[in-house]
């Protein structure tokens, strides 16, 4: 499995539709400050179903969404759709290609597809759960993770171990089934 395409619309600073290939090997991203680049790894926690505002650097859900600038007006909805190779299987889904979308109106309401099927952002958590992908995977190391990594409670590491190992889906259904 790996990261094939990005493209953005109406995301942050990205108001044209911008597309990103990834291909085999490295891909490093330069650019001036300001210029987008940390945008980009937002759109990737945002299209995995990021709800934290936070971790999104901004104030509120809708500062996704272009905001305008001097010679250009705002937008009024953002789209990320992240397109993953998946020939060998490992998101468990029969397709050897997997888009995931996220599309947000100002309403605030946002919509999620898998290949263009429209579905909750749950089936999307469960796809990429133990696949390290998600939103909780260790795919993304933001600044200052990897000292939190190491000064964190024992428990919380555990948890970081238990997503690489797989076994995550697996506490998940039993502590399900343990409501029930
Ligand atoms: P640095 O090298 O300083 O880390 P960077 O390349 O990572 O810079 P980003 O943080 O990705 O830059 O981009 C910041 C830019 O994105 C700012 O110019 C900001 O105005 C713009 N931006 C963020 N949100 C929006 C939005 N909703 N609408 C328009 N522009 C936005
Ligand atoms: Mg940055």
């Amino acid at each position: 499995m790996h990261l094939k395409k990005l493209e953005m619309h109406g995301f942050k600073s990205f108001a044209d539709k911008t597309e990103i290939e990834f291909k085999d090997g490295i891909t490093g991203i330069v650019g001036p400050n300001g210029s987008g680049k940390s945008n980009i790894a937002d759109a990737v926690r945002w299209v995995l179903g990021e709800q934290s505002v936070k971790n999104l650097r901004g104030n509120k859900m809708e500062d996704v969404i272009f905001s305008g600038t001097e010679k250009r007006r705002a937008v009024g909805y953002a789209e990320v759709t992240i397109v993953f190779d998946n020939k060998d299987l490992k998101i468990p889904i029969e397709y050897s290609e997997v888009a995931v979308t996220r599309r947000m109106f100002r309403s605030g309401e946002s919509e999620y597809y898998i290949n263009k099927n429209s579905c909750r952002l749950k089936d999307i958590r469960e796809l990429f759960m133990d696949t390290g992908v998600g939103k909780e995977g260790y795919s993304i190391i933001g600044q200052g993770r990897v000292d939190e990594i190491l000064s964190t409670k024992p428990e919380d590491r555990r948890n970081i171990f238990e997503e690489a190992s797989g076994i995550v889906k697996f506490k998940m259904r039993k502590e399900e089934s343990e409501k029930k």
